[in-house]
């Protein structure tokens, strides 16, 4: 924490005659934490961020008489929130809900007003470093009225501003005032750094959303299904069409046009449907749900469809919920990823193009061990197929409890390893006798082995019967008209052999459902 009232420490330069600028007082007139700074030499009076959130990266410095930000880095995005927010400035009300609840002898503000809900979240994360290292200091959270349900127990205050992220950047005097007349109130106050990224190691999410994250010592709980949540957004869908992407834009708005937007989140649910059906096939248990911002439609019954637009404290503990219950997340990179990350037992990420850049900060990683993370937490590139992803979601719930195993201490701890080193067999038979969707997955394996049998003896009949099958095969390819025209001709006829060769030839056990599809309908031709 640094000092803010009522001289904050600063080190900016005057940008005309290099001066070192001296602190006459601070302003927070929304998300940016200012110094009110003069030159000694010229007199021109700036505005400069504190070292605090963003501004510990790239501090700005915003000249007052004429609105020009001065951006060392070029860091395009925090310069132009700034500028934009001073040019657009205004002095109005706005709604302010203070709960004080301890009092405030050595206070700390933490400052999570933001533009993007990623940074509003990781910045509220700081709120524990002081809650239980510091407990000398009262903390005061200043926090966006979406965010209050994730505050702390342990805060001395509470300011809630009713502020939507859409005004996230805003300059509102009225607002500088507010804070400025309570904190002027105390002798002195200050401030967290705010980091972007607290470590791990600093904050515990259940303290937050007072939801227990899945508990990967537990994975083979006899009782569980495979549990798997796609998390659904709507601005940057699972989808190869193109799209105008600015890495700091609102969320809203990063989609090329409301045509291409509705096309992209078309193909984004057929290739939801698909990984859901992959992993149907797989595991015939399989707890299947989407859940995120968006109208829940078009989804299969057998999809638990958990989008809402009406977005509450009470859907997103629930959402929480649903995380914590979830073997594996799946989802596209941003903010969307952080509760998910921080609450389910492994992640599968779909990372766009342009976003290779921004890797990790929308992770809240829980597990402890390097190894560890690297089995829990994939990364793809936004063009896997969903063939690709549930294949790596299956070897995850098949596979996980093993990899701990490998990996994990007490596994791999000399002294505890040493002193019974057949428990590791133990708990691996244990394992195997407990893991209720291995079961699952290799009975639809033997199944598809026996299926593929029947199919291998169709293809080497040479009767003419085999038309029908292979005519029932083109159908489900291609729909009933266009598989009659194909079986009326030897070539035709040719083709679909092909195709059931292919269909033969495939190892994976996606196949099972259209080979038993198949073989069901032939079954009945055959007698
Ligand atoms: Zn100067």
């Amino acid at each position: 924490m640094i000092p803010l009232h009522p001289i904050p420490k600063t080190d900016h330069t005057c940008p005309q005659c290099q001066f070192r600028l001296e602190p006459r007082g601070w302003y927070i007139p929304g998300m940016r934490t200012l110094a009110d700074l003069v030159c000694p030499k010229c007199g021109r009076e700036f505005y400069g961020d504190l070292p605090a959130g963003h501004g510990l990266y790239y501090p700005m410095l915003l000249e007052r008489a004429t609105g020009v930000v001065h951006d060392r880095q070029g860091v395009e995005w925090f310069s132009s929130w700034l500028r934009d927010s001073y040019s657009n400035r205004i002095d109005s009300p706005i709604g302010f809900d203070s709960q004080n609840l301890l009092p405030l002898k050595r206070p700390v503000l933490l400052n999570c007003l933001d533009r993007l809900y990623g940074h509003c979240v990781l910045k509220l994360l700081n709120a524990q470093y002081y809650l239980d290292q510091h407990p000398d200091v009262d903390l005061v959270v200043l926090v966006p009225l979406f965010l209050r349900w994730m505050v702390p127990d342990g805060a001395a205050a509470i300011w809630t501003v009713d502020l939507p992220l859409s005004r996230g950047t805003e300059w509102n005097d009225w607002l500088a005032t507010e804070l400025n007349r309570r904190i002027s109130a105390m002798s002195d106050c200050w401030l967290s750094v705010g980091l972007s990224h607290p470590h791990p190691g600093d904050y515990d999410i259940e303290r937050f959303t007072r939801v227990r994250p899945f508990q990967v010592e537990k994975w083979d709980t006899p009782s569980a299904r495979p549990t798997v949540t796609f998390i659904w957004r709507e601005d940057r869908a699972w989808s190869s069409l193109p799209r105008q992407e600015g890495s700091h834009e609102p969320e809203e708005s990063v989609t090329a046009s409301p045509g291409s937007a509705q096309e992209s989140l078309n193909e984004q649910r057929e290739k939801v449907i698909g990984l859901a059906q992959a992993l149907h096939d797989a595991f015939s248990q399989t707890d299947f749900a989407v859940a995120g911002l968006g109208e829940p439609e078009g989804l299969p019954a057998w999809v638990a469809d958990l989008r809402t637009r009406q977005i509450t404290d009470a859907v997103e503990r629930s959402w929480c919920e649903r995380y914590a219950k979830s073997h594996v997340v799946i989802g596209i990179h941003g903010s969307n990823m952080l509760l998910p990350s921080a609450h389910a037992g492994a992640v599968i990420e779909l990372v766009p193009p342009k976003r290779w850049d921004n890797l990790v900060q929308d992770m809240l990683p829980t597990a402890g061990d390097v190894r560890e993370a690297m089995y829990r937490y994939h990364f793809l590139p936004l063009a896997a197929s969903p063939t690709t992803v549930s294949e790596i979601a299956a070897s995850l719930l098949r596979r996980l409890p093993y990899a701990l195993l490998n990996f994990k201490r007490p596994w791999v701890d000399h002294e505890a390893v040493g002193a019974e080193p057949w428990l590791i067999e133990a708990r691996r038979r244990k394992t195997g006798e407990r893991l209720a969707f291995e079961k699952d997955y290799q009975a639809t394996l033997a199944e598809n082995r026996e299926l593929k049998l029947r199919l291998t003896q169709l293809q080497d009949s040479r009767s003419w019967k085999v038309t029908k099958p292979l005519r029932l095969l083109a159908e489900i390819a291609q729909g009933p008209a266009e598989a009659e025209d194909h079986a009326a001709t030897l070539p035709g006829n040719r083709r679909l052999r092909l195709q059931l060769a292919q269909l033969h030839d495939s190892s994976s056990w996606r196949l099972t459902a259209p080979i038993r599809r198949i073989s069901e309908r032939v079954k009945g031709l055959r007698h």
